[in-house]
């Protein structure tokens, strides 16, 4: 008799056994994938963790998050510093003075500010209602055709003004020479990759890979009082009320006989012919130093029904199907949660702030999670 049957072994749902389990309660994990971690996945190939659904940088400003999270890792000092490839052309990103110096040749902050005035001021902007128009008004009309366009375009198969504004106000802009792409109080990448923190999150409870949910739902011998499903909520109804869309990635990679291809760990490619989004070097999250190294192109597509979603498309009409399941879902009595199930983009601070809360809540304790360490 388990307390909690929890379908999924990602970041929800591994956050949530854990939290559960250590104020006492009896867990079940299942994945239909045969290894933990979600999406978060690594996997150790001529020594570097390899980051198998696409690169993983934890930032927070969560305090607690981050000491949660540092119970199951050390943490390095990596930085998020992507560079974009503009046919060619190199610019630092997030926006910010060195991405305006080799854009325009301006040199300072007042003159960086005037030129984006000046574009946003021909483009007509007041109110931006897509993510062309919200991109054109916060860095100008160059830099949205050269870094932002075809990117954009590229991920989500879709032009930009048919995309909410939304997606791009993740981006930071800065009239600083700071190339830190997080505005977080802490960053870092753990320090022999994301499947080892996951095995110390999960170490002691009980999982079982390869299970499918329908499986155990089937199987009269397992009971459990509660379950926490972290899977999409469309394919949780048999996509009764039609499908969600969601992007997914295809990764080709690649190992090489050279100690360095790119000299970064992310470099996008934001020209509209290129086919991939971005190459990923996954030894520079470590810092790695040894003598291959290994890279992976993304190439990002429409998600059809054998897929792994990615990204969730939270346009209108997505948003307003998914409240219709949600409604379904609120009758259930089962607990849903994390990017699928919640049908939202993101990061994996707020997917551990949501399962720490919601399974606090759900053990019936006010127990703060981290109270027995102090
Ligand atoms: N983006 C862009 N050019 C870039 C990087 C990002 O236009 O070089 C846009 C793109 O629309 C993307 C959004 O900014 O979907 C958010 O980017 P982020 O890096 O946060 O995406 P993630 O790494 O989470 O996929």
């Amino acid at each position: 008799m388990y307390d909690f049957l929890i379908v999924g072994a990602g970041l929800y749902g591994a956050v949530f056994a854990r939290c559960v389990t250590d104020l006492g309660k009896k867990v079940l994990v299942i994945d239909r994938r045969d290894h933990i971690g979600g999406n978060c996945y690594t996997e150790r190939i001529e020594g570097i963790n390899v980051h198998k659904y696409g690169p993983h940088i934890f930032h927070t400003n969560d305090e607690e998050v981050w000491r949660f999270i540092n119970r199951f890792a050390v943490f390095n000092r990596y930085t998020n510093s992507p560079v974009a490839n503009y046919k060619g052309e190199l610019y630092s990103l997030p926006f910010n003075m060195y991405t305006f110096n080799r854009m325009w040749g301006v040199v300072t902050p007042d003159e960086a500010r005037a030129r984006i005035e000046e574009q946003r001021f021909s483009a007509g902007i007041t109110e931006p209602s897509d993510l062309e128009q919200q991109a054109i008004s916060l860095v100008g009309t160059d830099i949205y055709e050269k870094l932002i366009k075809g990117y954009t375009r590229k991920q989500w198969g879709r032009p930009c003004n048919e995309l909410p504004p939304s997606i791009i106000k993740r981006l930071p802009v800065r009239f600083t020479f700071d190339n830190n792409y997080f505005n977080a109080l802490y960053q870092g990448i753990p320090v022999g990759g994301y499947t080892e923190l996951f095995e110390k999150l999960l170490s002691g409870i009980e999982v079982r890979l390869g299970t499918d949910y329908k499986d155990v739902r089937a199987n009269e011998d397992l009971s459990y009082s509660k379950v926490v499903y972290t899977g999409a909520l469309d394919e949780f109804y048999g996509y009764s009320l039609g499908h969600l869309q969601y992007r997914t990635v295809r990764f080709e990679t690649e190992v090489l006989d050279t100690p360095n291809f790119q000299g970064n760990a992310v470099i996008n490619y934001t020209d509209e012919q290129t086919p991939y989004t971005r190459i990923i070097e996954h030894k520079f999250f470590e810092f790695g130093t040894q003598e291959k190294t290994v890279i992976s192109k993304e190439y990002s597509t429409e998600w059809k029904e054998g897929d792994e979603p990615f990204y969730p498309v939270n346009d209108d009409r997505n948003n307003a199907l998914y409240e219709r399941y949600r409604s379904l879902a609120d009758k259930e009595g089962i607990i849903f949660g994390g990017r699928l199930a919640d049908y939202k983009y993101y990061d994996m601070d707020v997917t551990i702030r949501n399962a720490l809360d919601k399974a606090s809540y759900a053990a019936g304790e006010d127990l703060k999670w981290n109270r027995a360490e102090k």
